[in-house]
């Protein structure tokens, strides 16, 4: 089993007290493992799961030749390239049906989008570019060509091939897919198991009075949102005095079922609770400083119960650290833990509309709004006070503005990198 101080001597020019976004990600990449029970679902309850085997089509999709448009099916060869072409309509074709029926050179037949091709044509003219009269059409020159408005058997999918691959996380044009090739059922790895709780003596529950002194526990309810959008089984151990004992109880009960173990607060260097040295006792865990902002102290490793490892994510306190060092570092572990492909976000790029102060060396999440000008660029501006602690900025944020490890100062109208939130998670 690898430890954490393995995991260190492999990445060069580790330094936990100033670690490098890229580093931490690179990290705790190694350091977690992969859920790989599974489970069979019934299509329509995979939504959003991670395949745990490939998927092969026992068919072609679709099954044979068919035509792409309402209209005429014919032979290609029979069109002529300089004049209209006509031709004898012979018989009608509905979705559904078979067309066995033979057709001759120089005849045609009646075909809806859907049904099969008669043997030997090649080619769909659509009914509103042709003349019909009297059982014959009249095709004008170059309306068509050969080969066009049909559809190919197995065009879509064919018969073996591997048309979803393990570690897909199943969106809706999958189900629908899967549908396609006559599938009812799909093997999935199991839901990724989540345990969390808030720490702090300053903290209350809401329902409680809240004391001079202390600040509603807004943490768990980010995160329990957070969790839930990205498909995890969730469970909420609330909040954890600051008392050794109920610490440590915790942490073991968490990491008797949970596959990962999520905490706020309590992890910087001046904390004056017991939450770090509970965390040292029970497993094999290191406490960060990341190069970054916000969210800088970090306490990442395993928690060991009964035998079994959790991995533990001891996030800062601060409620916009909380999401931000989730989005940067959480996320991607969790969806990795869960079996699942990576999936890197889309990054935009926005001109900045105001100058943004920034010091190379540590990366910034600065939140901003995006907006689409009128000839269809984009652009941000930071919203109001970016402290650590105003969940606001967040919440008006439409988008994260990565500004990278390297990057200095960002002049009035410069492009910068931008994680919008839809599609996030
Ligand atoms: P800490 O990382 O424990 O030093 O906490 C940093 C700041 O975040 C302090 O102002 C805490 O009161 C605040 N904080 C910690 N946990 C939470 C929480 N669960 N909800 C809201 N604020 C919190
Ligand atoms: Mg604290």
């Amino acid at each position: 089993m690898t430890t954490l101080a393995e995991i260190a001597s492999c990445l060069s020019g580790y330094d936990p007290n100033a670690l490098h976004i890229v580093q931490a990600q690179e990290f705790i990449a190694r350091l977690v493992p992969v859920v790989r029970e599974a489970e069979t679902l019934p299509i329509r309850d995979a939504l959003g799961r991670v395949l745990a085997n490939d998927v092969v089509s026992a068919i072609d999709v679709p099954a044979h030749d068919n035509s792409a448009m309402d209209g005429y099916a014919l032979r290609g060869s029979d069109l002529m390239c300089d004049a209209p072409t006509a031709l004898d309509v012979v018989g009608t074709g509905f979705a559904g049906s078979v067309g066995s029926q033979d057709v001759l050179a120089g005849q045609c037949f009646r075909i809806m989008t859907g049904a099969v091709m008669p043997p030997g044509l090649d080619t769909v003219v659509p009914q509103e570019l042709v003349e019909a009269d009297d059982g014959k059409v009249t095709i004008p020159a170059g309306v068509v060509q050969p080969g066009d408005n049909r559809r190919l058997a197995g065009e879509d999918l064919a018969a073996g091939e591997v048309a979803l691959h393990e570690g897909r996380t199943l969106r809706p044009a999958d189900i629908g897919m899967l549908a396609s090739m006559g599938i009812a059922e799909v093997a999935v790895r199991r839901k990724l198991r989540v345990a969390f709780f808030s720490t702090g003596n300053e903290l209350r529950s809401i329902g409680e009075p809240l004391e001079a002194g202390c600040v509603y526990d807004s943490n768990r309810y980010t995160l329990w949102a957070m969790l839930s959008r990205l498909g995890v089984e969730i469970t909420d151990m609330g909040l954890v005095r600051d008392d050794p004992a109920l610490l440590e109880a915790a942490f073991l009960q968490a990491a008797n079922t949970a596959d990962a173990v999520i905490t706020s607060g309590g992890v910087s260097v001046g904390e004056a609770d017991h939450t770090r040295q509970v965390m040292a006792k029970l497993g094999d865990v290191m406490f960060w400083r990341i190069a970054m902002r916000p969210g800088r102290p970090m306490a990442i490793g395993k928690i060991t119960s009964s035998g079994r490892d959790a991995i533990l994510f001891g996030l800062p306190g601060n409620p916009v650290a909380v999401m931000v060092t989730f989005y940067a570092l959480v996320r991607d572990a969790l969806l990795a833990m869960s079996g699942a492909s990576a999936q890197p976000l889309l990054m935009l790029k926005a001109a900045c509309v105001k100058p943004i102060r920034k010091r190379p060396g540590r990366t910034e999440y600065q939140r901003g709004i995006v907006t689409r000008l009128e000839d269809g660029s984009l652009q941000v501006a930071i919203t109001g006070s970016q402290g650590s602690g105003i969940l606001r900025s967040m919440s008006e944020a439409n988008g994260l503005v990565v500004l990278h490890h390297e990057q200095g100062n960002v002049d009035a109208g410069a492009m910068v990198d931008v994680l919008p939130f839809d599609g996030l998670i």
